[in-house]
């Protein structure tokens, strides 16, 4: 996929057209499926002609990252939608609410206490995808599958609104197994939202169910 010699634009219109052109054969509509624009590592004067053409939903993986470089963009732009796709430390949920319009990352029982505690006392409920661990990988972050039922009800409980699943499928392997699985789990618990695909891999996703796609190289180039 080199697209490198694409202005910022071009490449946003070639992404929503491969978008378009797999939810034809899935009986999908485009608008939806959330285009997630990750400007992880890129400055704001990256991420501003996105916006200029219509982009308007932004990814970062970092809390304080973000914190330097959005809260001007959000006051220039003030109809932008921030989601953290990273994993998060419970120390740092309070700032995370404060920021960011949805979380896509929590898996595990202490983040979820220290998130509701957060949005409690912020008064702003902040969506959240509960992150699967999808390839039972263990460097990686995610719920463990078999923790999942249990963990969804935790978070059921806690009253925080639960946005959908979310995972990060292994490397160089098939994505489409890992894809459908998520799919089959979110649907098996009653959850619409499905925040699965990257740039290399979305088009699959969105094939196999995805309502949120997190692109970041295809959108931006690579990244240094
Ligand atoms: C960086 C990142 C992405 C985007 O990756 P690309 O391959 O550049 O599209 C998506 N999801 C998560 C969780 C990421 O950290």
């Amino acid at each position: 996929m080199d697209n490198t010699a694409l202005t910022p634009a071009a490449r946003l219109a070639e992404v929503r057209a491969n978008i378009a052109k797999v939810c034809k054969p899935a009986r999908r509509e485009p608008a939806d499926i959330t285009l997630i624009a990750v400007s992880k590592t890129h400055p704001a004067e990256r991420i501003e002609p996105l916006i200029a053409a219509g982009q308007r939903v932004f990814g970062e993986n970092r809390v304080q990252e973000a914190q330097a470089k959005w809260p001007a963009l959000r006051a220039a732009y003030p109809d932008l939608e921030l989601h953290l796709i990273g994993q998060l430390q419970s120390n740092k949920a309070e700032e995370a609410v404060a920021l960011f319009d949805c979380i896509h990352a929590l898996d595990r029982p202490n983040l979820l206490t220290a998130l509701a505690k957060a949005m409690a006392k912020l008064a702003k409920p902040v969506p959240c995808f509960v992150q699967v661990n999808i390839g039972d990988e263990p460097q990686k972050g995610g719920c463990a599958l078999a923790d999942l039922p249990a963990f969804l009800e935790a978070v059921r409980a806690s009253g925080i609104p639960l946005a959908g699943l979310m995972c990060i499928p292994p490397a160089d392997i098939e994505p489409a197994p890992f894809f459908a699985l998520l799919a089959k789990l979110a649907a098996d618990h009653g959850l619409t939202g499905l925040s699965m695909g990257m740039s290399g891999d979305y088009e699959t996703a969105v094939m196999l169910g995805a309502t949120h796609v997190r692109v970041g190289s295809a959108l931006f180039g690579a990244r240094a």
